[in-house]
């Protein structure tokens, strides 16, 4: 992606890549649309694709992939032991990140399972920038806590800070002292921030933690799933690192680290995911968990053709044509949003466009989950599925009240070199008319509430006839257009 100016002085995002394959979409009537709104539980999660229009509920194994990585699976070795992929794979991880040794795992949240089975004790505690909803799933079930330390800044939807996702210093310095670092399992900075509108952690931020985790001896793990997106706000956005080439920069955290994991299906533009370390005590722990948990050393639970798209993949991750897409796509979405008054988390981030759920429904309580209330509301009003990120998506206290998340955010995610400037466009025009017409959506409640991650299964219905209302609004407004 490149920033490009027109003779009128106006910047537009080019596209450095065309496409050559494509997939049709459908875009349902409204009237079916809120039919399938209410068989899916009033959970995007539930909708199936084919009944989807744009699909922005995550960039989860959704990025576009290119020619080479299509022609590099054609060479995957099935071998189930010893196979020349894992070595091919191997020898990228270890040419971008440095590091010594690469354990496979089948995807992100395996790579947790697994590091907090040898780190994570009952009644240590995890200290993180921000917790990811399956990392913390993870350390609670092997008994430990979860503290985030991330900046105040972090959590104020409207900012102008660069590097929003920074860990607090001055926290982490006075949670090391106070809970002792016997009882820290370990340190945790996660690229990108998922949760709080996919904001970057500057490379200062990084140097800093990893220089005070080394003098006190604690582990510090580095969850590198959005790091595509850090990189290039790393690269635009810190002076240092302008005209550092973006394998540099990756080294350079790779030195800074004890643990590096990700996501395949984001880092990589495929599937799978993998832990990286240079230690040899830990590196021998985690070991010997892969083919219990996993599979096979030299396949973790992944198929080598996916492992072979990812050595591609995390390859054209270092190049920035390539990772520029997404955060110039979301602020091509967010900038058009905020013309018409919608509110977006600022700076824009990484991953996707991240409405304030909070203000935008703020006759909505937090009880009555106004972010999956909008989510809901968007797909009704254009087949496009968002993702809450929300009280829905946090798990209730131990004593069953809600526990309330510190922002209701509707993510539209941008998967890299999926979607079209039009298809942007379409997306900002209706949620710009669900912003006028706000005041139709109402809360929702759970018909059938898991324990664990609910958000991914759990079924829920209007308060009040709200979508009826809504929908009927639509057919005035647009007729019988789609
Ligand atoms: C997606 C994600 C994970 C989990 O990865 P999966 O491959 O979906 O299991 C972990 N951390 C972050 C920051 C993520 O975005």
């Amino acid at each position: 992606m490149s920033n490009v100016k027109f003779r009128s002085g106006e910047t537009i995002p080019l596209e450095m890549h065309k496409a050559r394959i494509v997939q049709k979409l459908n875009l349902p009537p409204a009237d079916v649309r809120l039919e399938k709104m209410r068989e899916a539980g009033f959970n995007t999660f539930l909708l199936k694709n084919r009944d989807v229009f744009l699909d922005m509920l995550t960039d989860s194994g959704t990025n576009a992939m290119s020619d080479k990585q299509f022609a590099a699976m054609m060479q995957a070795d099935e071998s189930y032991a010893g196979s020349e992929t894992y070595f091919r794979l191997e020898a990228v991880l270890q040419e971008v990140f440095g590091m010594k040794y690469f354990l496979p795992a089948h995807q992100g949240r395996a790579c947790e399972h697994i590091i907090s089975r040898i780190l994570v004790t009952p009644g240590t505690t995890a200290l993180m920038n921000y917790h990811f909803t399956t990392t913390k799933a993870h350390i609670t079930l092997m008994g430990g806590a979860v503290e985030e330390i991330i900046i105040d800044e972090g959590l104020k939807v409207k900012s102008e800070l660069p590097f929003k996702g920074n860990m607090d210093i001055d926290k982490l310095k006075g949670e090391i002292k106070r809970l002792g670092k016997e009882n820290i399992c370990f340190v945790r900075i996660e690229a990108g921030t998922n949760l709080v509108g996919g904001q970057p952690v500057s490379m200062e931020n990084i140097r800093e933690t990893s220089r005070i985790c080394r003098a006190e001896g604690i582990k510090l793990v580095f969850d590198a799933s959005l790091l595509a997106d850090n990189l290039y706000f790393i690269k635009t956005r810190e002076k240092e690192f302008a005209n550092v080439d973006i394998v540099e920069i990756t080294r350079e955290i790779g030195r800074l680290m004890d643990v590096i994991y990700f996501s395949a299906r984001k880092l990589g533009s495929s599937r799978g995911g993998g832990i990286l370390t240079s230690d040899d005590g830990m590196f021998s722990r985690m070991r010997e968990l892969v083919p219990l948990y996993e599979g096979f050393m030299t396949y973790g639970g992944m198929s080598t053709r996916d492992m072979e798209a990812t050595a591609v993949g995390l390859m054209e991750t270092m190049d920035m044509d390539v990772i520029s897409q997404t955060p110039i796509f979301v602020a091509a979405l967010a900038r058009e949003l905020q013309a018409k008054g919608v509110p977006v988390v600022t700076p824009y981030g990484g991953l996707g466009c991240h409405i304030d759920a909070r203000e935008f429904c703020e006759h909505i309580t937090q009880e009555e989950y106004p972010a999956g209330a909008l989510a809901a509301a968007l797909y009704i009003a254009s087949g496009v599925r968002g993702m809450e990120r929300g009280t829905l998506s946090e798990q209730r206290n131990p004593d069953g009240s809600e526990r309330l998340a510190e922002m209701e955010l509707v993510r539209l995610a941008i998967p890299r070199r999926v979607f079209t400037l039009s298809q942007i466009q379409f997306v900002a025009d209706r949620v710009a008319w669900l912003y006028e017409n706000r005041k139709l959506i109402g809360g929702l409640k759970f018909t059938d509430e898991p324990k664990l991650l609910r958000f991914f299964i759990g079924k829920l219905d209007s308060i009040g006839g709200w979508p009826e209302t809504l929908m009927k609004k639509f057919t005035e407004d647009f007729g019988d257009s789609l």
